[in-house]
């Protein structure tokens, strides 16, 4: 019989662990990389490649639009979808609170299987932990990728030159302003739902029509906001936003105004922030808006030589102002 909640003896190794695995994670996560040995064989991609890793802690580890699970699949696929890589492979560790519910695990392991398929990415080894209660807070989840970089595809945030344009894939600040929202600590009621979602297919869509994109990353913690910064800082060149032209949901904006936030600095986890040169926007904008979650995508301002590390906003009645350097962190586990 199934047990009803994680237990120790399910993190000792033995039978129990076994069983857990076997039950939850294989009969979510099979494929023929993922065995029962020490290590996953793997082959090789031909070219480069790109690797990346994350830590997931999300509370509530359950929200509007996904939970931790999704999310653990998404932060890394986008982290390598950034810098033009197909997901190939990815591992994942779990650290789990004794008396976490199975069910709950059963459901965080289907939503990783969902999105692992959807992103073409396999898992192909894994690790349980089980702490005691009060020791972690329900589940942690670390994911670890690998992705083969695409044949002439080369983007970091060092790349942006001035006369490029900024363009975002969609609306802003929805997984910061759910998270916030399924706290309760505002007692807010609104109808938002998290932007997550795997951007792989985003970003080959994307590369099929241009490869000379110089900067794509993904605004998770901290938004656009920050990573417009650190483009800005890695670059040594100036942006200049029209912050009018930045999407936000109504919703969204209406919790913002209530709590006196700022959407460009709430958290996303299906936006990417992508610098291009202007000869390649039209194209790119065009094949974005076809896109599952790009469809509101916009030009939302360009790099400069001006004001090198700086943001530099226009904003609703046409004045330019800095628009203010990211500060400490907002709200801790936001993913
Ligand atoms: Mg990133």
């Amino acid at each position: 019989m199934r047990d009803l909640a994680v237990t120790l003896a399910h993190g000792a190794g033995g039978k129990q662990t076994s069983e857990l695995i076997d039950q939850v994670f294989k009969a979510h996560f099979a494929n023929p990389a993922l065995t029962a040995d020490d290590a996953a064989v793997l082959t090789a991609p031909r070219g480069k490649m790109a690797m990346t890793t994350d830590g997931f802690i999300v509370s509530p580890s359950f929200f509007p639009g996904g939970n931790i699970g999704k999310l653990s699949i998404c932060g890394t696929v986008n982290d390598l979808a950034c810098m033009g890589a197909r997901p190939l492979y990815l591992s994942c560790a779990f650290v789990i609170e004794e008396g976490f519910p199975m069910e709950k695990l059963e459901e965080i392991a289907s939503a990783m299987e969902k999105t692992a398929k959807e992103a073409g990415v396999q898992i192909v080894s894994g690790d349980t932990k089980v702490a005691g209660k009060g020791q972690v807070d329900g589940v942690f989840i670390t994911t670890t990728g690998v992705g083969e970089i695409l044949e002439g595809v080369e983007t970091s945030g060092a790349m942006a030159k001035p006369g490029d344009v900024v363009i975002v894939t969609g609306d802003v600040g929805r997984h910061g302003c759910t998270i916030l929202l399924a706290r309760e600590d505002f007692g807010i009621e609104a109808d938002v739902t998290s932007d997550c979602a795997p951007l792989w297919g985003t970003v080959q869509d994307m590369l099929e029509v241009t490869k000379d994109i110089h900067v794509i990353r993904d605004a998770t913690r901290g938004g656009v906001g920050t990573v417009l910064y650190e483009i800005a800082g890695q670059s040594g060149v100036g942006v200049q936003l029209d912050s009018t032209a930045v999407p936000v949901a109504p919703e969204v904006q209406g919790v913002c105004r209530m709590l006196g936030l700022e959407p460009l600095y709430l958290a996303c986890e299906g936006r990417l922030v992508i610098v291009t040169p202007k000869e390649e926007a039209d194209k790119v904008l065009e094949v974005l808006r076809k896109g599952k979650y790009s469809g509101n995508a916009a030009i939302i301002g360009e790099i400069t030589a001006e004001n090198p590390g700086r943001v530099i906003m226009t904003t609703e009645i046409g004045a330019q102002t800095v628009l203010p350097q990211p500060g400490g962190e907002l709200l801790p586990r936001i993913c």
